[in-house]
């Protein structure tokens, strides 16, 4: 079984580059149950929240990751979805990751449990959260790149030495055969400091995890016994590629064609190990994204860019007014506020009165569309709205911020060209496509939500549902 996840790949990536292709989008798309209306249903839609949907059905609510980063009141500090003090990094230098931080399992934790751990779980990407939340609690590895030394690296948590395979692939220095290599009118860097980040916003980023990703499926045998085993990818430069040049540039048409070609690739591998028709391939994306500012004004949309720290400011303006000088503000993330839980109650304020004035100071930044305070989500105390539904499946009470926001559509908070995180359906509209054997192709245009993998998956493989998982089974593929 091998889950593919396309780092911020909106559902009309495929429609408007339909004709154009001829690889592995264009074979799930003729020989995959392909769901046209999937959704995420909570913010901020962003990277390690998605991730740790897909194989979990759970929403933020429950499996306790609520952003890429957050500010964890008891450690004091901020903190990443997998950041683990604990663990180091395998095969490179520096603090190591961990699923840790998620409350609930995965299909891979199921699979294992159901039987004694025999199959094998596998977590690929170049960012950290997007191989370790996928693969769970108890996979025997997840693999990610890092920018610093070009090699693909795992954490103590897994393992204490690299694989050799893993080893022999780094040994090779893949990554610098990059050097100087163009695509469209860019030129990757010769220097290794500058080329490694450069190369995660290009298509061959892509191609080289594909090629890992080859490299895992013949060196772990992966499907070769009589247990399923998982194999989860996740193809990031798409993210980055977004980021820098926007939804709607020839640079995203460019690493969209590219990873075609990349899936065509995968999918031989696969073919070649085992065979395709023994293998059940399920891919989604984690995110959508906004159209830039620039896109926004060329086609007369409301919306546009605003700068990231804008509601961050008028916060700590506003509180620094009502009541005197201090940090107020001490964490901003995904359309998120952290107030300064200390200092309150140092000067013995009430903590919902702090929360009211600072949303009042953000409700009047323009742009701004909805103001969530801690105590209103808490308390159950928001509109039913769909808006609001997505707000409170993203609040977990012990992790969420003091103040959450919603800019109006199309507006974005952020220094990047383009970027994601908010309710609407351009940030959680994403494809679910199937493909398998006992899989009916086809087109499914219902509304289902990205939650709905988890449980699928479990059925097929016939396993315990993952723990925190609001998903329903996709039984009208079958
Ligand atoms: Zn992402």
């Amino acid at each position: 079984m091998v889950t593919i996840v396309v780092d911020q790949f909106r559902y009309d990536y495929l429609t408007r580059l339909r004709g154009e292709f001829h690889g592995g989008f264009h074979r799930l798309l003729t020989s995959g149950a392909v769901f046209s209306n999937a959704n995420y249903i909570h913010v901020p839609t962003v990277t390690a929240v998605g991730h740790s949907t897909i194989l979990t059905g759970a929403t933020p609510s429950v499996s306790g990751i609520v952003g890429n980063d957050w500010y964890d009141p008891e450690e004091h500090r901020h903190v990443t979805s997998v950041s683990d003090g604990r663990t180091s990094i395998v095969g490179g230098a520096g603090e190591g990751s961990s699923p840790h931080r998620m409350l609930v399992s995965t299909v891979g934790d199921e699979l294992k449990m159901a039987d004694a751990g025999r199959s094998r779980v596998i977590g690929i990407s170049l960012k950290d959260r997007a191989a370790i939340l996928p693969a769970g609690h108890s996979a025997n590895a997840a693999y990610w790149f890092d920018i610093a030394n070009g090699s693909f690296v795992t954490s103590s948590y897994y393992m204490k030495t690299l694989p050799p395979w893993v080893q022999a692939f780094n040994d090779g220095h893949p990554a610098n055969r990059y050097r100087g290599r163009t695509w469209l009118q860019h030129t990757l860097p010769q220097d290794p400091a500058r080329l490694y980040s450069a190369l995660e916003a290009s298509p061959f980023a892509n191609e080289l995890l594909e090629q890992f990703a080859e490299r895992a499926i013949e060196a772990e045998q992966l499907g070769k016994r009589d247990v399923p085993d998982l194999l989860c990818i996740s193809f990031s430069a798409n993210d980055y590629v977004g980021h820098t040049y926007g939804t709607y540039s020839p640079e995203q048409r460019q690493v969209t064609l590219e990873t075609d070609l990349a899936l065509d690739r995968l999918f031989a591998s696969i073919d070649r190990a085992v065979g395709l028709d023994n293998a059940l391939i399920v891919l989604t994306g984690d995110h959508g994204v906004a159209p830039s500012a620039a896109d926004d004004a060329a086609n007369h949309m409301p919306g546009g860019n605003m700068p990231g720290n804008a509601v961050r400011d008028v916060v700590q303006a506003a509180l620094e007014k009502a009541y005197g000088p201090g940090n107020w503000v001490v964490g901003s993330w995904d359309l998120a506020l952290y107030l300064n839980q200390d200092l309150i109650a140092q000067k013995k304020l009430d903590p919902t009165a702090v929360n009211r004035t600072a949303a009042a100071a953000a409700f009047a930044v323009p742009h701004i569309l909805r103001v969530y305070t801690r105590d209103q989500l808490a308390a159950g105390a928001v509109s039913g709205d769909q808006l609001s539904r997505r707000v409170e499946n993203g609040f977990h009470v012990r992790r969420s911020a003091d103040i959450e926001f919603i800019p109006d559509p199309y507006w974005m908070f952020s220094g990047a060209v383009a970027t994601h995180g908010t309710p609407f359906d351009y940030d959680s509209h994403v494809p679910v496509i199937f493909m398998g054997s006992g899989i009916k192709p086809g087109r499914y245009d219902a509304s289902v939500t990205v939650n709905d993998i988890a449980p699928t998956l479990a059925t097929i493989l016939e396993v315990e549902t993952p723990s925190g998982s609001v998903g329903r089974v996709l039984t009208e593929m079958w």
